[in-house]
Formats: structure tokens, sequence, C-alpha cells
């Protein structure tokens, strides 16, 4: 390979060819090369890693120790920028600052919501960006409008007497419920109240209450994750008449609703939609463009079609080569 090729691939996360060889959110984590971790969520996070070093922010690394329950390392970054991701407390973006500049997302948002403050683009010869709502019919409504839709939606029920529980995921979405609906003290399943533990202060901390079923007064908020939806604890409270409803972009689907078995389902993300997708490539006016996660093909064909930019969507066990 000549000094100003590059090889990248999606194997263990996506790597990149050099010196040292660089793994993006991978799914081990050896002891040669350097392996970069966006954020906390559970898809992003390396099923191997006890007692090995890697790249992330503080936060990152609580809630991996937390999660995973091994003992991590913090890595030097060598050269690779830390760049805020806008995602989720601590989410990163990896900027590479080799030959050429190369810019890695993982999952990211640009919007500034609720105490987040949205990702920047950067200037970047190759861009590797996710894909998770990469298709043009992922368009979110307004921020400030949703969350205006659903606080109306938690406040009617509460003065109606009705318990109500939102389900979101409990590092990033259930934190922002919180900020959102602080003034009405939500309980919080013991998911959301660990990592809202790590991640957040004092301040949002005093807004919330460990949920007990012994502890509740009626009408009560309960901020709780996805999974919990058909268990014995939510059955429990919705023959008593609660209403339930989830916080997910996947929303914007009419049927998501009755998919999930809610009476709401609310289009609040904490990823980039479509069109933010666009635009963020637009601004950081790269070369060639890979797209990872969700609706890669889509996009990496939406961004040939609108930009004329060369796009690939990154393919398993497959690698490409680039030639400066
Ligand atoms: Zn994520």
């Amino acid at each position: 390979m000549g000094r100003d090729a590059l090889e990248i691939g999606l194997g263990n996360g996506v790597e990149f060819s050099g010196e040292p060889r660089c793994y993006f959110d991978p799914a081990a984590v050896g002891n040669a090369g350097i392996y970069c971790v966006s954020h906390a969520h559970e898809d992003h996070l390396p099923k191997s890693v006890q007692g090995k070093k890697v790249v992330c922010s503080d936060a990152t690394l609580r809630c991996a120790i937390s999660r995973l329950g091994c003992e991590i390392e913090i890595d030097e970054p060598n050269g690779i920028e830390m760049k805020n991701a806008g995602h989720v407390a601590g989410s990163t973006m990896f900027l590479v600052n080799g030959d050429r500049k190369v810019l890695y997302t993982g999952d990211f948002c640009p919007r500034n919501r609720l105490g987040i403050v949205g990702a920047a683009p950067s200037k970047a010869d190759v861009l590797v960006i996710e894909a998770t709502y990469g298709m043009p019919r992922y368009v979110f409504p307004p921020t400030d409008a949703m969350i205006g839709v659903i606080k109306d939606w938690v406040d009617d029920n509460i003065s109606q007497g009705q318990s109500v529980a939102l389900f979101a995921y409990p590092l990033g979405k259930s934190q922002e419920l919180i900020r959102m609906l602080g003034s009405l003290t939500p309980y919080l399943h013991g998911s959301v109240m660990n990592m809202t533990r790590l991640v957040e202060g004092t301040e949002t901390l005093s807004k919330c209450l460990p949920y007990s079923r012994e502890n509740v007064k009626e009408p009560f908020l309960m901020i709780c994750p996805p999974s919990v939806r058909n268990s014995n604890l939510i059955r429990h409270w919705k023959k008593k008449g609660m209403r339930i409803a989830i916080v997910s972009g996947w929303s914007v689907e009419s049927s998501f609703k009755y998919k999930m078995g809610v009476d709401e389902a609310f289009p609040f993300s904490d990823h980039a939609d479509f069109e933010e997708l666009m635009a963020f490539v637009r601004a950081c006016s790269p070369s060639v463009v890979f797209t990872h996660h969700g609706f890669s093909v889509e996009l990496a064909s939406e961004i040939r079609r609108s930009f004329g930019i060369e796009a690939h969507p990154l393919i398993r066990n497959q690698k490409s080569l680039l030639e400066f």
C-alpha cells in the first residue's frame, strides 16, 4: 500500500489501516492498535474489554464500566481528536489528523436540546457517518414543538389523575426527559437511575426519585426503559388507568405506536434526521463518504445523487482502498 493509501472496512467495528491501526466502536479490544468507543449505548460497547485500554470520554468510561462490569483503562488519543457528538452524555466523534483528515461520527445529533450541545461538522477528506435515519421519510418535527407536545400530554394526564410512564433509553433520552419534566419529580426505573447517577450532577438528581411501588404517590410520572413496557410493573399500573408513551425517532412511522403497544409515540430523537445527515455531509465537504448503521445503502445513494460526492455503504468483511 502506498504512503497515501488508506484502507477502510467493517470488521471489528470500523477499521482503518495505518500505524497504529484504528478501530472505531470495536466488538472486541485487543493489545495492538487504538480502540475508540464513541458512547456507552449497548450496541456500541465492546464485548470483551477486561483490563484493556480504550479511547473514550470520562462519562463513556463510567457508563461502560457499570454496564460491562469490568475494569477498563483510558488510552492516549495519539493524534486522534475527540469531538462532541451531541448524542448522549459523553458521546464523541473522532477526527483522525493524518495525511488526510478522517472523521468518524458514531451516533450523533447536530441539534441543541435540553442541556445537550449539538455536534458541529468538521472539514474532512473522508467522512464515516452513521445512517440510522438515512432515508428521506425520516424527518423530525422541531425540537421545541415536540417538547411542548410531550409536556402537554403528561400534564393533561396527571391533572386528570392518571399516572404516566414514558419509555426512553436509560442513557441519553431519559436525562433529557428529566430536564423537560423535572417540575413533576419523576420516578426513575432502576436502570434509568443508575445511568442518571453516572452522568448527571446533583441539580438533575434533585429533580427525580428512585421508583418503588411502596413510595409512589398517585398520580405520578415514571421514566423507564422501553424493555419494561410489557412487564408486571407496567401491567399493574395500567389496570389502575396508567397511560404509557414511547419517546423515539421511529415514532415518525405511524405504525410504530401500534407496534410498540403504547397510547402515544413521540418523535423526539437524539440522532440526526435525514435532512440533518445530508446538511452535515455537505458542511464537512468530504471527497468520499462511507455510511454505516441503519439505512447505509439508501443514504450513500442520496449523497451521490444530491451532491455528486463519492459515497459507499460499509459492508461487513469488505475493505475499500482509497488512493490520495
Ligand atoms: Zn447511540
